[in-house]
């Protein structure tokens, strides 16, 4: 244990760790008994899960790894907490995360950056991913069972990508999202990280559940409505009954992807083909709009989202006229200038422009139209239907499709993690937009409201050593509920 606690702390994965092992071993033991009786609690009884530090916990601090919510606890659990505690999980700890969740390499955060727990051929530190890179290599690193993440636009597939991880996010309104701090509402969704898809999905199972306290939470009644809409489109066919048939979607192979990438993609379609699966190369148009839509959604969400940390209600309060009587000094401007990083400044300066009446129809309105589009592809080539536009009526998204396929296949990820010392430090060899540009495979899943999963896969040549380059993370997407589907497909390339 306290080489674990020495590896966690090198690593930066916890910004509230592991509490001392007296406080959770007793519990373990408890779990034990339980489950020599033949009465555990779930398949997560007594087991350690952490928690990305967005998300509420009553007994740990909540910092979203902003300088704004400096030593703040959260007075509830998130409901997510209290499944999981319910099930007899042990909370082990709060982890590091791009502040309020925005970036895609885990060092914007007022905690130092994460690293990765594995390293280039030459020895050199990689970056974990983002935003849940500490929930990522937690898991990476065995310090937990399995993590928690939130997945916005990403960022728990491709720190599961980065750090050789599974990495799952769950249709939109499936899990709650009631005491996670919002980034995006309309985007955001909780994730898991684990080893495994098995212990992904013994989460997932106490997590797919209706939260009254959640707005966007699915009923139960449509929960169920959903999977016989996605029986009866699909004819019934299953996995052990029909061969599947799988997307490749052309315009994600572009130039930008590494040969190692494209080399793990080529075994894994040939991996299922050899199973009997049938693949087909299909075609998502809107795809190369996804990125700037996402990038001007996203920030928009976020600017409205965190007009509330005004040093009033939360978190820090710098000074201001009315306790230090300066005229100079602005609270508002002040708490917010001293408690945001860059990065979420930046995206504030960014939303609050494209939600400007002089910029509204040319970036908001517009990224609205493309994430129509993104979601009019997808229903276009998964054979099943969306169960949702198919209950609204909504015929365009209903139409039936033109390639019918089961799943996507594509890579999580255009490379493999890029150098810790490329992107931090005061002058890092790489811009905010190439952050961005990592998120080009994963955006379009999040603005559809999709299910998608990363896998591990190593795509070494045979007879060669494989080094950390070679673990590459492949995607599996679904259709709108189809979530245990796209589990079962990460599975079967594991
Ligand atoms: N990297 C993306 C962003 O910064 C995704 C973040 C996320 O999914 N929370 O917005």
């Amino acid at each position: 244990i306290t080489n674990q606690h020495a590896q966690a702390q090198a690593l930066n994965a916890f910004i509230t760790p592991l509490p001392r092992a007296g406080q959770w071993v007793d519990r373990v033991k408890e779990a034990d008994r339980r489950r020599e009786q033949g009465k555990p609690k779930s398949k997560l009884d007594g087991r350690l899960v952490s928690i990305k530090d967005n998300i509420c916990t009553r007994d740990l601090p909540t910092t979203c790894a902003s300088g704004i919510l400096d030593k703040f606890t959260s007075p509830f659990n998130a409901t997510v907490v209290d499944q999981l505690e319910d099930a007899g999980a042990i909370i082990a700890g709060k982890t590091n995360l791009d502040e309020f969740g925005m970036g895609s390499n885990s060092v914007h955060s007022r905690f130092g950056p994460v690293k990765n727990s594995r390293r280039d051929s030459s020895g050199q530190d990689l970056v974990a991913g983002g935003s849940s890179g500490g929930s990522a290599v937690a898991v990476a690193a065995d310090q937990c069972y399995v993590a928690l993440g939130t997945d916005t636009g990403g960022s728990v597939r491709l720190p599961a990508a980065y750090a050789g991880t599974v990495g799952f996010k769950p249709s939109y309104g499936l899990i709650s999202r009631w005491g996670v701090i919002a980034y995006a509402n309309s985007l955001d969704t909780v994730g898991i990280l684990g080893r495994t898809t098995s212990s992904v999905r013994d989460v997932f199972s106490i997590l797919n559940r209706h939260d009254e306290r959640d707005p966007t939470s699915v009923s139960a009644f449509s929960r169920t409505r959903i999977l016989e809409q996605l029986q009866e489109s699909r004819f019934a066919s299953r996995l052990t009954s029909t061969p599947l048939r799988i997307g490749v979607p052309v315009e994600y192979n572009i130039s930008e992807l590494t040969p190692s990438v494209r080399r793990a993609w080529l075994m894994s379609l040939a991996h299922l083909q050899a199973q009997g699966h049938t693949i087909q190369p299909v075609s998502l148009p809107a795809t190369k709009h996804a990125l700037s839509a996402y990038y001007v959604l996203a920030p928009a969400e976020a600017s409205s989202n965190l007009a509330k940390y005004d040093g009033v209600r939360y978190g820090i309060r710098a000074d201001g006229p009315d306790n230090t009587g300066k005229p100079d000094g602005y609270l508002y401007s002040n708490t917010r200038g001293s408690g945001f990083g860059s990065e979420v400044q930046r995206r504030i300066l960014l939303g609050t422009f494209s939600l400007s009446a002089d910029a509204m129809d040319n970036y908001f309105i517009q990224a609205q139209r493309v994430r129509r589009l993104v979601q009019l592809d997808f229903n276009a080539v998964f054979r099943a239907t969306h169960p949702l536009a198919a209950a609204a009526g909504d015929s365009d998204a209903a139409t039936s499709s033109s390639s019918d396929v089961d799943v996507l296949i594509c890579p999580t990820a255009p490379s493999s993690p890029p150098r810790l010392s490329d992107v931090t430090g005061p002058s890092p060899g790489s811009s905010p937009l190439d952050a961005y540009v990592n998120d080009v495979f994963t955006v379009p899943a999040s603005l559809a409201g999709l299910p998608a999963i990363s896998v591990p896969v190593t795509a070494s040549e045979s007879g060669q050593d494989s080094d950390a380059s070679d673990l590459t993370g492949i995607q599996v997407v679904g259709q709108y509920g189809d979530d245990e589907l796209v589990m079962q497909v990460g599975e079967l390339l594991e």
